[in-house]
């Protein structure tokens, strides 16, 4: 009987692809063996109903399986032994690649609100089709001796679970029963532990205690977020007076106070189980919850141990991360209870190590489909496949930026693109970046040739790019020209396609001027750019604060508008003649064309936060939440000068017209301003296509108000990796492979 051979590529191995196979071969009578290697899955395979089989193989595939390839070639006439076998792994490598955490499945909630004994109301319920695996994953290959489930000695009933092919944890490394597996207890603030942990900490968070809770990626503080005053007593222990919360509840607790819509659910649903911003719904939350803003971030429970939670509790609850101000969430017990003790009221916690810390991952929808705003849990580390033109792109490492840091690798024409890391001006931060760095080099079985990093000295990546590359080529890469090289390489621009006009509107970067940039036009390819246009710069004076304080801001776009008046008048009280003198005689001040600082500028003026900020993007982040949809654009000036928007604005201002309103033909104003040269140069035949990217495209209304004004030319946008400084290392990587490959 002719025998095939099929090679199956993608997300394939720790997803319960083998035991699939297995299983597939049972119904449709298949001789032969199936095992993992170094490049996915490799099937021999013969009997009568093979052409079934092979269909099945993609139509039917597990849940958590993501299939780039199926490719079937002949081997002639090769006997097989009788019946279908699962083989060990074979060769070099195999087994190196790990699939992110997955939310728990419909059948393991069952299971867990079943009557079985061994997982009935256990916290750690798991199959091959769901469970935790980045998070606790030590070493590779990814076995359960190298996760931090070794320490727990499979029961003899999990064990037989594990090796039957035809059961779901079938080789579920994580697999757990009550019996055999992790457990959690409950502690009070003095470390006395209560009976019944589960109904302890619910009773703990109905009567409006917050407790930190230790999760899959990380530890959580949490309230009941049906609950003023807890919510009051977090904002205040926690020293946040109003960076929104994210939030955590059923089903039904979501269609109550939220209206997800049909993608929106799907994304919940997911198996990544990110946290959604979704518009509130007609039954309001406390205000407490996300200060200021329309959308609130909604996830679904993702274990069991949280769906026991919300089950128990019976509402939404608070969920946010449990770390203190400035550094990465804590995933120690002892951590914990050192850290934490301050904000919380008591401890859910257990004995299963976290090996890896790993956020939340954070998207929204808009009309142009997803946007992912934190790329972390349950997407991380997932590769993604690179444009035509990078097939023979040599092994790229790039170090990507200050705040938001991610690394990415290239290898063998996909990348990978790490979690979010945080802000590398902390710390512990730091430690995670240099951990990172080592863990994804031997995930990925990576071998550098070549280095990219910013073009920022100073920044804490680059310094240690340096270090890393030695004698290698590091390849310096413009801030904003890897954001246009990430948003092309995420919509399969191919290496060697024309020129793109990106409209960058973005934070700090570094210019190849010395001076700092984030309001441009860009017209490039992979290889190389031209800065087409700029906001006119203005000065940002007193380092940080001209971050954190919008009037500061304010103040210079004022004074260039003429309009230092107004100014006076609305910055009294202020520093204002120290700034000014700061900046005319250019002391800790510097020029920037930055967009971010624009949006800084406008909320300043119209007294949003003005005096300051208390998270990134605040101001922003409010001025979006309050703009009126169909305003008239305000104007800017040929060279893209703010100051007759100011003008104009000030004039509004001045006639008492809504503060809504000002802000949406703001954003009108500054998406005309940027859409209307970058549409001209595709339609002068100077780019292929416009591209839109940096941290201001976070804003959905600026987005939209883009698009109007871009019209019929063809446009990139993100929609899987982040437009802010968390997708700079993927265009760093392709920009560098690109610029190897040109030479060659
Ligand atoms: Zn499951
Ligand atoms: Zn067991
Ligand atoms: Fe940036």
């Amino acid at each position: 009987m002719a025998t095939v051979q099929i090679r199956v590529r993608g997300q394939v191995q720790g997803v319960g692809f083998r035991p699939f196979v297995w299983m597939l071969a049972q119904r449709f009578d298949i001789q032969g063996h199936v095992l993992n290697d170094s490049e996915g899955v490799l099937v021999q395979a013969a009997g009568p109903q093979i052409d079934a089989f092979i269909q099945a193989l993609s139509s039917e595939a597990p849940p958590l399986a993501q299939i780039d390839a199926v490719e079937v070639s002949s081997c002639g006439e090769v006997p097989q032994a009788d019946g279908f076998e699962i083989k060990p792994s074979q060769g070099q490598g195999a087994e190196t690649r790990v699939a992110p955490d997955a939310a728990t499945c419909s059948h393991c909630v069952a299971d867990i609100l079943s009557s079985d004994p061994r997982r009935h109301g256990y916290s750690f319920t798991n199959c091959t089709h769901c469970g935790p695996r980045f998070t606790i994953l030590n070493a590779l290959p990814y076995d359960r001796g190298q996760t931090t489930m070794a320490p727990f000695e499979m029961c003899s009933d999990c064990d037989a679970e594990y090796k039957d092919p035809a059961d779901r944890r079938f080789h579920a490394q994580p697999v757990a029963c009550a019996q055999c597996g992790p457990e959690i207890w409950f502690e009070d603030a003095k470390g006395d532990r209560r009976e019944k942990p589960m109904d302890a900490a619910a009773q703990a968070l109905v009567s409006g205690q917050v407790l930190a809770v230790k999760g899959l990626g990380g530890f959580h503080l949490c309230c009941d977020a049906t609950n003023d005053a807890a919510i009051a007593s977090l904002r205040s222990r926690k020293h946040r007076p109003s960076k929104p919360f994210a939030l955590m509840g059923q089903e039904d607790d979501i269609k109550r106070y939220a209206r997800p819509s049909k993608k929106e659910w799907q994304a919940l649903r997911s198996a990544d189980a990110p946290i959604v911003l979704i518009p509130a719904g007609a039954v309001g939350l406390p205000q407490g919850v996300a200060p200021g803003q329309t959308c609130l971030g909604w996830m679904l429970p993702y274990t069991p141990l949280h769906h026991l939670l919300l089950r128990a509790v019976g509402r939404p609850l608070v969920m946010t991360s449990g770390n203190l101000s400035g550094e990465p969430q804590v995933i120690e017990n002892a951590e914990a209870r050192e850290k934490l003790a301050a904000f919380v009221d008591g401890f859910l916690l257990h004995n299963r190590d976290i090996a890896r810390r790993l956020d939340d991952s954070v998207m929204r929808f808009t009309a142009e489909g997803p946007m992912v705003l934190r790329h972390a849990r349950g997407r991380a580390p997932r590769p993604i496949a690179l444009p035509q033109g990078f097939e023979d792109a040599p092994e790229v490492l790039a170090f990507g930026g200050q705040m938001k840091a991610a690394i990415c690798l290239l290898k063998r024409g996909s990348a990978l693109l790490s979690h979010h890391l945080g802000d590398l001006d902390d710390a512990l931060t730091w430690d995670e970046f240099t951990k990172a760095d080592a863990d994804y080099a031997g995930l990925f079985d990576h071998a550098p040739s070549v280095f990219a990093c910013d073009l920022h000295p100073d920044f804490a990546a680059s310094r240690h790019a340096i270090k890393r590359a030695k004698n290698a080529p590091l390849i310096e890469v413009q801030h904003h020209h890897a954001h246009l090289c990430s948003v092309m390489a995420e919509n399969g621009w191919p290496r060697e396609g024309g020129p793109v006009a990106g409209i960058v509107l973005d934070g700090l970067g570094l210019g190849d001027d010395g001076t700092i940039w984030g309001g441009e036009i860009l017209l490039g390819t992979y290889c190389g750019f031209e800065r087409v246009a700029h906001l006119p710069v203005s000065t940002l004076v007193g380092g940080d604060r001209a971050q954190l304080e919008p009037w500061r801001n304010a103040l210079f776009r004022l004074d260039e508008a003429g309009l230092g008046s107004v100014a006076d008048q609305l910055f009294d009280g202020f520093p204002r003649q120290l700034l000014r003198q700061a900046a005319a005689q250019g002391i800790n001040a510097i020029p920037s064309s930055s967009a971010g600082r624009l949006f800084d500028a406008v909320a300043g003026v119209l007294g949003i936060c003005s005096a300051a900020q208390t998270y990134e993007g605040e101001a922003a982040m409010q001025l979006e939440a309050i703009a009126h949809t169909d305003q008239p654009a305000y104007p800017f000036g040929e060279d893209l000068s703010p100051a007759p928007m100011f003008r104009a604005l000030v004039h509004d201002l001045q006639n008492n017209v809504p503060t809504g309103e000002i802000s949406g033909r703001f954003h009108a104003g500054l998406a005309q301003a940027f859409a209307v040269p970058a549409r001209n140069l595709v339609r002068t035949g100077k780019a292929e296509a416009v591209a839109l990217s940096g941290g201001c495209f976070q804003n959905a209304r600026l987005l939209a108000e883009v698009l109007i004004h871009l019209d019929d030319v063809p446009v990139l946008i993100h929609n899987e990796i982040p437009a802010n400084d968390g997708g700079l290392a993927l265009g760093q990587a392709v920009s560098a492979a690109a610029k190897v490959l040109e030479r060659r």
